[in-house]
């Protein structure tokens, strides 16, 4: 029987950061993916990090993470593209402006570098801003990668470690046994290891749910897309008009937009990543917002699909029975949080504790909620958060 010390599900952003950290410390780790590494949500990210301003739950986890991106190139080996050119928040309705100052002061009580700054501000931030733009949120703060690059720079680190990344291979089935875990069940038989961290993504909720363990996600698919490269026109990223833009370092416009669609997953299944028309909607949008992108040609588009939790924030939590088993969701803005994120679930998996700020990201504040939630909230398959 083939044993390791740490098995990881899910070949996402989340998962190789935390198999990379786990065999950095020594462990034999193995990493199984029921398709191609970093095929999900993570290489089809924005590439943005967001500082949860809003969320005095894991803001503290996002500060951690804007630490370790600053000097992750460095220690991976490999180029994430990482760039801390700070974030600007625009309105360009007087709705969304009322809403802004909302956000402010909702920041305010987790950070003071947030400044409300006027139209003028905005557009020299952004010079192509609209016009009709009426004031922003800024921080100088939060920054942008590349996703496919740092999903594969994990990967690569991991790999040059001597980690194993099985692709192709499901998880069927977590294994456990006398209250603790054992190890997991894929189509070539049984693994065995003395800990499983579950990065699954939307995937969790249908695998921890034989052994009885409700793991509130709900799957939720969005659309994103990249213009061809252009001049040079801004350095931050932008959160505008419902949608999440940043320039790459080729010049492309890379952005996504909502509302999000709600989906189903089951413990292994590939769900459908059309491009909706929705994207049509995005890029109607995107002009509004940039007048001068007219004519600019879209290059490419997708979807995909991520995990959101009632709160909107991250979870990670340890499970007591079976002891061993650790799951995670990082509820839709996992890329920017992997690389403290994954210290956490490395440091629980081989040390049962860790100094990263997740103690109160368990599933323990969500005791009441009620069993048929995605139901009543209308997250359900079919729906649309709009
Ligand atoms: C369009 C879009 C834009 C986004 N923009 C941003 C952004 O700007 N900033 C940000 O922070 N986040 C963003 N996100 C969210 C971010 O991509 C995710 O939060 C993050 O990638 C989650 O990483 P993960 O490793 O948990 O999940 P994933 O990347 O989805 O990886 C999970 C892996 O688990 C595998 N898996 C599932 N079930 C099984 C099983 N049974 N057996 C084996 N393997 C299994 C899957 O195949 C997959 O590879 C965006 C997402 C999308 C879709």
């Amino acid at each position: 029987m083939e044993t390791f010390d740490l098995i990881v599900v899910g070949a996402g952003i989340v998962g190789l950061s935390t198999a990379w950290r786990a065999r950095k410390a020594g462990a034999r780790v193995l990493v199984l993916d029921k398709g191609a590494t970093a095929y999900e949500a993570s290489s089809r990210a924005t590439g943005l990090l967001s500082l949860c301003g809003a969320s005095p739950l894991e803001a503290p986890l996002a500060q951690e993470a804007e630490k370790l991106w600053d000097r992750l190139d460095e220690d991976l080996g490999y180029p994430t593209e990482w760039s801390q050119k700070g974030r600007l928040w625009v309105a360009i309705t007087p709705a969304e402006l009322d809403e802004l100052k909302v956000t402010f002061q909702t920041f305010q009580r987790t950070y003071d570098d947030f400044e409300l700054v006027d139209a003028q501000t905005c557009r020299s931030i952004v010079p192509p801003l609209t016009p009709d733009t009426l004031g922003g949120l800024y921080t100088r703060r939060s920054g942008n990668a590349n996703p496919q690059r740092t999903s594969q720079a994990f990967a690569w680190a991991f790999q040059d470690l001597g980690g194993e990344i099985r692709e192709h291979t499901p998880v069927l089935e977590i294994l456990a046994e006398g209250g603790k875990v054992k190890g997991v069940r894929t189509p070539q038989g049984e693994v065995h290891a003395a800990s499983v961290v579950v990065c699954a993504g939307a995937h969790a909720a249908p695998l921890l749910a034989p052994l009885g363990l409700e793991f509130p996600v709900a799957p939720v698919r969005f659309d994103a897309f990249v213009t061809t490269p252009l001049p040079p026109l801004f350095e931050a990223a932008l959160v505008v008009h419902g949608l999440a833009v940043r320039q790459t370092l080729r010049g492309n416009i890379h952005l996504n937009g909502g509302p999000h669609e709600w989906v189903e997953a089951g413990v292994a299944n590939d769900m459908p990543k059309p491009v909706t028309p929705l994207v049509r909607n995005i890029a109607k949008r995107l002009i509004e917002v940039f007048p001068s992108l007219r004519s600019a040609q879209m290059l490419r588009s997708w979807s995909g699909i991520l995990d959101v939790t009632p709160d909107q924030a991250t979870v990670v939590h340890p499970f007591d029975t079976p002891s061993g088993l650790i799951a995670c969701s990082s509820a839709g803005h996992g890329f920017g949080m992997a690389p403290s994120l994954s210290v956490a679930l490395s440091d629980l998996a081989l040390h049962g504790k860790t100094d990263m700020p997740v103690a109160a990201l368990t599933l323990d504040r969500f005791g009441k909620l009620p069993k048929d939630w995605r139901r009543a909230w209308n997250w359900q398959a079919g729906n649309y958060n709009t």
